[in-house]
Parts: structure tokens; C-alpha cells; sequence
């Protein structure tokens, strides 16, 4: 048995592989917005980036998952360049969750998951519907796979996001600021399928204002500012003794 059968049969993520970058610069134009991002993701490990609006953060998970360019630098899954690679290849080994689900509304929540399976995947109906079950299930969302996204919460859509990006079986899981747009008291549940997904061992870069998982899931938090990672350590180290006065700043400004 294929490992991709059996984790469409036990729900279980593919083994996770390491994600890293190599002094990546990357300009809109005069704007230089990536300037040297270095970073290593163990794999089956989690890493959260901090930092201030506009310093980076969604360019760089947008170079990672090659919707962007870098202008120099490298991109490493398993410590092998992948910018050579089909972006579309690499796009397939990487889920990534944004702040707005993009849930086509008139579709159930099963089609939703199918979709990309049956087009992308090849699989056929049957094989499609079952595995959406298996994610939705995963993300506690099964009961709901007929009905259409818009009868659901926030919270709940997020869930099914998530719950489509793994469908894909990727190795790599990106998050962007996937529950800034939630009521608060949505956000639980959005963060507790990602733990879960932490602790099942995928690997997963996750971009977020949310401290408090920083601090009990990751084993990694960077700092970025201005374009570059100001500084990266364990959360305890980061969030504790934070060595530059521009992350004690911001530190003060979200605690
Ligand atoms: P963050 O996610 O940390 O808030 P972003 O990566 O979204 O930051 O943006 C970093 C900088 O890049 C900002 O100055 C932003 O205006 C600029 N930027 C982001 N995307 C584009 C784009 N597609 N075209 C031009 N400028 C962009
Ligand atoms: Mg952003």
C-alpha cells in the first residue's frame, strides 16, 4: 500500500518534510520587501512568524509555496533547491490557509474538497468524496458535508479550508493569519485543529497574532521586521528575552 492510500484511509498526514530559505530578496518594484530571509523549518516541526503589518510576512509563504519569484535566494524542502522546480509540482507538495477561506458558496462542503481532488488529483468521484470525509472528519466537520458553507460559522468554514488543503495530502503546511478575520470566539477551534495538526507531525509555517499558540505550539518563532528575520528561537527565548529594543517594542504592543 502507497503511504498517500493509507492516509486517505487513516486521516494521518503524509510525512512532513523540512522547509528552509537561503538569503531570499525579493522587490515590487523600489519596494524591497524580502531583504536576506533566512529560515529552517524542521520537518514535523512548527514555526510561527511575528512581526509587524507590512514587514513581509505574506511575501515570504507566497515565495515558499512559488506564487512569487524571489529576485535571489533559494528555497530548500528537505535541503533540495525546488525554484527549478514546476511551480505547479511544488504547489501540490504545500497547503496553504488563508485569512479568507475563498469557500465557493454555492457548492456543498464536500465539493468543495472534491473539487481539487477529481481536477488535480485524478481521483475519481467516489474515491474524492470519500477522502473529503476523511478530512472533514478530521477537522470534526463530517455531519456538515452536505450543506453549503454559508450556513456554517467562520470558524467552521476556516475548518473546512483546512480541511481541503489537507485533502491535497501536502507535506507542507502554510498558514496566513488564518484566523485574524474570525470573531473571537470562533478562533479556539480554528487554532485547536491546527495544534492537532501540529501534534499529528506535519510540518507547518505558520504566520499569525495569535501568542498564545506561538508560545504552546511551536518549537520556533521568528521575528520578522522590515523584510528580514530580526530575530528566531524558541518561543520561551523570543517571547522572554527578547534581545533587540524593536522586539521588545512589539512584544509590548501585543502582550
Ligand atoms: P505582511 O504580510 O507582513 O503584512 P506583506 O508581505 O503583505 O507584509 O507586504 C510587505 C510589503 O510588500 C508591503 O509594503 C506591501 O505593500 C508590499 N506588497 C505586498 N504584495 C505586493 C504586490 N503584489 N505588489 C506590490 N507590493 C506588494
Ligand atoms: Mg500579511
Amino acid at each position: 500500500m502507497t503511504q498517500q492510500t493509507q492516509e486517505s484511509r487513516t486521516g494521518r498526514p503524509a510525512e512532513g518534510v523540512g522547509v528552509a530559505t537561503r538569503d531570499i530578496h525579493l522587490s515590487f518594484g523600489s519596494n524591497h520587501v524580502l531583504r536576506g530571509v533566512d529560515l529552517d523549518v524542521p520537518a514535523a516541526s512548527t514555526a510561527c512568524v511575528i512581526g509587524p503589518s507590512g514587514s513581509g510576512k505574506s511575501t515570504l509563504l507566497r515565495v515558499v509555496n512559488r506564487l512569487l519569484e524571489p529576485d535571489s535566494g533559494d528555497v530548500l524542502f528537505d535541503g533540495r533547491s525546488v525554484l527549478k522546480d514546476d511551480p505547479d509540482v511544488l504547489r501540490q507538495r504545500v497547503g496553504m490557509v488563508f485569512q479568507h477561506f475563498n469557500l465557493f458558496p454555492h457548492k456543498t462542503v464536500r465539493a468543495n474538497i472534491t473539487l481539487g481532488l477529481t481536477r488535480l488529483k485524478g481521483l475519481s468521484k467516489d474515491e474524492a468524496a470519500e477522502r473529503a470525509l476523511v478530512h472533514l472528519d478530521r477537522v470534526g466537520l463530517a455531519h456538515k458535508a452536505d450543506v453549503r458553507p454559508g450556513t456554517l460559522s467562520g470558524g467552521q468554514q476556516q475548518r473546512v479550508a483546512i480541511a481541503r488543503a489537507l485533502a491535497m495530502e501536502p507535506e507542507v503546511m502554510l498558514f496566513d493569519e488564518a484566523t485574524s478575520a474570525l470573531d473571537p470566539e470562533l478562533v479556539k477551534g480554528v487554532l485547536a485543529t491546527m495544534a492537532d495538526l501540529a501534534a499529528e507531525g506535519m510540518t507547518m509555517l505558520v504566520v499569525t497574532h495569535e501568542m498564545g499558540f506561538a508560545r504552546s505550539v511551536a518549537q520556533q518563532v521568528l521575528f520578522m521586521d522590515q523584510g528580514r528575520v530580526l530575530e528566531a528561537g524558541e518561543p520561551g527565548a523570543v517571547f522572554e528575552a527578547p534581545r533587540t529594543e524593536r522586539l521588545q517594542r512589539f512584544l509590548s504592543q501585543v502582550l
